[in-house]
């Protein structure tokens, strides 16, 4: 198995007034070349903390790393030296962020923002530049493309805007892609069609793609493996076929409720999870879901569950895997 992207039980926290906040709670997985991995959770479970780490985008400090291992094929990210750091970031790895009005430079033409890549690279020439641009933009399927050069970012849909996001995050062909809540601002049809369209550059450019979304139906639609996380730490993890259909973390079936009914019976109610998610200047100290599980056991509170094997792919981390808890319905079926 080619590994593109290897996170080791990485610890990532933020230094604050208020204390100290512990984001990112030894998360550990891995990204297979050429395949699409989903990151799910609600917000405020540190999701785009990791995504932003994997490349050190957060500003450090207040940002560090407690401990743990990035490697990018096979280089760990702790380890590189600026130089090595902007390759990675310019180069190796793209990211596409949820919101391309604040990402997007209001005040530079299109062609011109999807240029500024090459910015101090001296091997193409000032046309290859433009050709190149012009090739990536009609590569992320957008038409009438000499025009769409000249424009400013407000002369454009928000669809067109998240497609000139995609050119620029793919200008260098990375091998990784990483995407946080690519189209949690756009309408269901735009969004629809910027999934598709993430598909196909999969299969034209046989990158790795990291999806990171709080809807389950993004996920469904995209991903080959799944990463659930809550409070910072990763409770679920698997095939995405194995996630759907032998789900075994109370809060992965808790995000299930929430989303089930949505095609099939409209208006019916949803069933969300009660309560929020935990707060991370003070982490639980057992497992991270406790204070919200019905299944929750006494010796949940207190400690941090095991990591459970339920099969080659597919891991959770909650006491009811463990062969003294009860048998509950959930636990019946995974073992199926
Ligand atoms: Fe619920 Fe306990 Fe499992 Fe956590 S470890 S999800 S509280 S049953
Ligand atoms: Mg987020």
């Amino acid at each position: 198995k080619d590994k593109i992207l290897e996170l080791k039980n990485v610890v990532y926290s933020f230094h604050t007034y208020g204390g100290e906040v512990k984001a990112v709670r030894d998360v550990s997985f891995e990204v297979r070349k050429g395949e699409i991995l989903g990151i799910v959770g609600e917000s405020g479970c540190g999701k785009s903390v990791t995504a932003q780490c994997i490349m050190r985008l957060n500003p450090e400090p207040p940002g560090f790393f407690e401990g743990g291992e990035v490697l990018v094929n096979g280089k760990d990210v702790l380890k590189m030296t600026k130089k090595e750091l902007r390759k990675l970031r310019g180069q190796d790895i793209g990211f596409v962020f949820q919101d391309p009005m604040t990402s997007l430079n209001p005040t530079m033409k299109v062609g011109a923002q999807i240029e500024e890549v090459f910015l101090g690279r001296t091997d193409v020439t000032k046309k290859e530049v433009k050709e190149k641009a012009l090739e990536i933009m009609k590569l992320v399927g957008i038409s009438d493309v000499e025009k769409r050069y000249k424009q400013y970012p407000h002369e454009l849909s928000g669809g067109m805007k998240q497609r000139v996001m995609i050119a620029i995050a793919l200008v260098s062909r990375p091998d990784l892609v990483i995407c946080d809540e690519p189209t949690t601002s756009l309408d269901v049809t735009i969004e629809a069609q910027i999934l598709d369209l993430l598909l196909e550059l999969r299969e034209k450019l046989g990158m790795s793609i990291i999806i990171i979304t709080h809807d389950l139906g993004v996920i469904a639609r995209m991903c080959d493996r799944v990463v659930v996380m809550y409070g910072g730490k990763v409770v679920e993890k698997g095939t995405a076929q194995e996630i759907f259909y032998n789900t075994a973390h109370p809060y992965t079936k808790g995000l299930m409720g929430s989303i089930a009914k949505l095609d099939t019976a409209k208006g019916e109610k949803l069933t969300p999870i009660d309560g929020t998610p935990p707060d991370l200047f003070f982490p639980p100290k057992g497992c991270p879901f406790a204070a919200r599980c019905e299944y929750a056991m006494d010796i949940c509170k207190d400690n941090p569950p095991s990591c459970y094997k339920i099969s080659d792919e597919h891991v959770t981390n909650c006491w009811l895997q463990h062969e003294l808890a009860p048998d509950t319905e959930m636990k019946k079926e995974n073992a199926e």
